[in-house]
């Protein structure tokens, strides 16, 4: 994977360079199409433009040999002028130089020419005849060469009759380029002479780059030659720098704007502010100043999340424990420490089980309470030097300076039953359980992560197995259980039959008669065990031991009656909220029933009406099913757990046990003795038979006969009966006068 996205980020880098090296190969031969584009289109215009200006200059050329022989023509009247004419000719080729000749060819009596020119021209004044100067009535322009020269020539006849004469006026017909072109006359230079005529060349510009352009010169009846100029050209690296520059130039402007933009808009205010808050936190002053007075709604905001914030990171808020953060902070310190005074300490984690069901019934918000109850009840265990914090739902973390590991055991457990208890919240009551996960610094682990790690999975381990309380083993460790007497023992009592029945009779107020014996849990040795029967059921219940344990009661209230030999005595049995949702109960129980040979009608169910409460529907099957196999049901504490009326309708119930809470104080309470006088009336609208529990004196027990209460159970009747003593009882007629007096 991480070679995949190396070998990816390589590619799309290559990919990159690879476009970025393309962009700049077609900008470079952009660059050079434009420069051979532009010196073509210059090279062009630039031809255009001359040639038109040589072909101007050929005309200027010729209208201006043209007025320089209308001037010596009019200088020149007759032959006799010649002597003057001669002089004249002298300052006329100082002032013109490129006045190649001046020819003067008058004619003999003959007709032939006589010439007075020295230089040889394009008409030689031998070629010439009288007869000729009819074609230069005009004044003609010719053109020819001459050895290495060109010559413009203009020829016309001056005077009249037979002293009519030829002027001829030659002229260099190159010499004008430099004199009326505007090109640099030192730098022209003729290069050379061919038959393709004469050429003429600028002088080369030094080091830059040029072309040579040609332009042809003459008439239109000849070319006489070529005018070389040479055009300097744009070249690839001037545009290229030029542009280089440009770029640079636009992208220092686009950054210095950004820049100057960043510093007004942002930076220079978020200095101000800053300097603003630095100034007022130096000075300890209120923030008032009227330069910060915009700012001041928004920091107090900001000031407040921060209180917040700040809270919400030292405590929790549901619970107001503290938090992840101060829980680990205290640890590490713990680890800092202990590394000098070499002290130990146990990292307990707390996962209490069915919080999310409860939220999901109820709500959130009874979740939330129900956390709260639990954090208090945690907190109630432990000493002063021990911490403990929520971590996140429905974890908990102890930090616990550790004692001897007997002791640690103890109170791990003591904070375990702590927790596993029942609450009452917001008129509803719950049964939370937990898992507890343990690891000591510096036994498993000696540094926080591994320490936290060995913890959580020691709590892994406790969900998994049926022993609630797991510690982090090390290799060569094995689990030391001797702190954990309750749970341990519950254990040990099922499995070595540490624990017996008692049975307390329920009696007929009217016939005195024992309807049933109720069956009643205790420890063997009840001094050895401190807590009640109804936590150690708890315990049972939240350890997975319930089965076991309703198991062994049947079997030995069964037994029991089986021993007792009496034909219709009846047991009462307590079922747990657990056993109602075991739906091999009702085989177990006649599996039972079968092995001792019993009735089905011997057997009294007492459930209590909060466990039907619970889970109304799935009870309601179980029960259903066991009034069908013929035992005989009764409801256990009523009035305790708002059973519905529509429930006892569709239960196969015989009996509301009225609980002792209402019972107690029948004679001094009004209230109690209206809800016993109703309930009693209630039940019997049902058909149903009213056990009242805790009768402890003849007043109540009086009071109850007159209310016209069915049953009766309480220390006034008898306490609960060894099994010996259940013989004893059962060969009386119970009166309970004779009871009282034989107590
Ligand atoms: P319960 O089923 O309502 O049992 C009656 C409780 O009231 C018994 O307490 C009994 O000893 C006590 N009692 C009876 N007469 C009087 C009286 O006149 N005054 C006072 N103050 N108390 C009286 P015990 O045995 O401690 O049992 C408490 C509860 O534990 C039971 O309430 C029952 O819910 C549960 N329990 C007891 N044995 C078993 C059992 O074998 N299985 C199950 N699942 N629950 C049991
Ligand atoms: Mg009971
Ligand atoms: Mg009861």
């Amino acid at each position: 994977m991480r070679a995949l996205r190396i070998n990816i980020s390589y590619f799309s880098g290559g990919l990159i360079a690879a476009l970025v090296l393309l962009m700049f190969i077609i900008w470079c031969v952009s660059l050079i199409v434009i420069v051979d584009r532009q010196n073509q289109q210059n090279a062009e215009s630039f031809q255009r433009n001359w040639h038109a200006q040589v072909l101007q200059l050929q005309q200027n050329q010729k209208l201006w040999l043209r007025s320089q022989f209308y001037l010596i023509n009019s200088m020149v009247k007759s032959p006799e002028d010649a002597g003057k004419f001669q002089s004249f000719l002298g300052n006329y080729y100082q002032r013109n130089p490129e006045i190649w000749a001046v020819s003067l060819i008058n004619f003999s009596e003959q007709g032939r020419a006589v010439s007075r020119a020295q230089k040889p021209g394009c008409m030689q004044p031998k070629q010439v005849r009288r007869s000729d100067l009819t074609k230069f009535q005009i004044p003609k322009v010719t053109s020819c060469r001459v050895g290495e020269k060109v010559l413009l020539e203009v020829a016309g006849k001056v005077g009249t009759g037979k002293k009519a004469s030829l002027l001829l006026i030659s002229m260099d017909y190159f010499s004008f380029i430099s004199r009326f072109s505007g090109l640099s006359y030192r730098n022209l230079q003729r290069i050379s002479s061919d038959e393709s005529g004469i050429q003429y060349e600028e002088f080369k510009p030094v080091g830059g780059n040029s072309q040579r352009v040609a332009i042809p010169m003459g008439d239109e009846f000849a070319t006489y030659g070529q005018l070389h100029l040479y055009l300097p050209l744009h070249s690839f690296w001037e545009l290229f720098s030029l542009q280089v520059l440009l770029v640079l130039a636009v992208l220092l402007s686009a950054a210095m704007l950004v820049f100057m933009l960043l510093h007004y808009q942002i930076l220079k205010p978020l200095y101000h502010l800053v300097e603003q808050m630095r100034l007022t936190a130096t000075s300890n002053q209120e923030i008032g100043d009227s330069e910060v007075e915009p700012l001041e709604p928004g920091l107090k905001v900001m000031q407040r999340y921060l209180d917040v914030l700040r809270k919400l990171a030292r405590r929790d808020p549901v619970t107001g424990l503290s938090s992840r953060v101060i829980f680990e902070d205290r640890l590490s310190q713990a680890i800092r420490e202990s590394k000098r005074d070499a002290r130990k300490y146990a990292l307990v984690l707390v996962d209490i089980h069915g919080l999310d069901e409860i939220a999901q019934l109820r709500g959130q918000f009874i979740a939330d309470a129900l956390l709260k109850k639990v954090a208090e009840s945690m907190r109630e265990g432990l000493r002063e030097t021990d911490n403990i914090a929520r971590f996140e739902r429905n974890l908990f973390a102890l930090l616990l300076g550790t004692l001897e590991r007997g002791q640690l055991n103890t109170l791990i457990e003591k904070i375990y039953l702590s927790v596993t208890r029942r609450y009452q919240v917001h008129g509803r009551e719950f049964n939370l359980s937990a898992g507890v996960g343990v690891s000591i610094y510096p036994d498993h682990a000696i540094d926080l992560e591994s320490l936290y790690q060995k913890a959580s999975e020691a709590l892994v381990e406790s969900e998994k197995s049926d022993w609630p309380i797991v510690f982090s083993l090390d290799a060569d460790e094995t689990t030391d259980t001797s702190g954990f007497s309750l749970i341990q023992g519950l254990r040990r009592a099922i499995d070595q039959h540490q624990l017996k029945l008692v049975y307390q009779p329920v009696v007929d107020l009217h016939g005195h008669e024992t309807v049933y014996l109720e069956a009643l849990l205790r420890w063997k040795d009840p001094k050895k065990h401190e807590v009640s029967i109804e936590r150690t059921i708890k315990l049972a219940e939240q350890n997975n031991l319930i089965k076991p344990l309703t198991n062994w009661i049947f079997e030995s209230a069964c037994n029991f009656v089986k021993e007792c030999g009496v034909y219709d005595i009846a047991v009462g049995i307590n079922l747990s909220m657990i056993d109602l949702h075991d739906r091999q109960l009702p085989d177990r129980i006649e599996a039972c029933l079968q092995k001792y040979s019993i009735r089905p009608a011997q057997i009294v169910i007492e459930i209590t009406e909060g466990q039907i409460m619970q889970d109304p529907d799935e009870v309601i099957e179980v029960l259903a099913h066991l009034g069908v196999m013929g035992l005989s049901l009764a409801i256990d504490d009523f009035g305790t757990g708002q059973a519905s009326l529509t429930y006892l309708k569709e239960l196969p119930v015989e009996k509301l046990k009225i609980d002792q809470s209402f019972v107690k104080d029948i004679v001094s309470s009004d209230d109690d003795r209206l809800i016993v006088k109703a309930t009693i009336e209630l039940a019997h609208t049902l058909d149903l038979k009213v056990v009242a529990e805790g009768v402890e004196t003849l007043e109540v027990y009086e009071l109850l006969r007159d209310m016209n209460c069915d049953y009766v159970q309480g220390y006034y009747v008898s306490r609960p009966l060894e099994t010996e003593k259940v013989t004893e009882w059962l060969e009386k007629i119970v009166k309970p006068t004779l009871v009282r007096k034989g107590r």
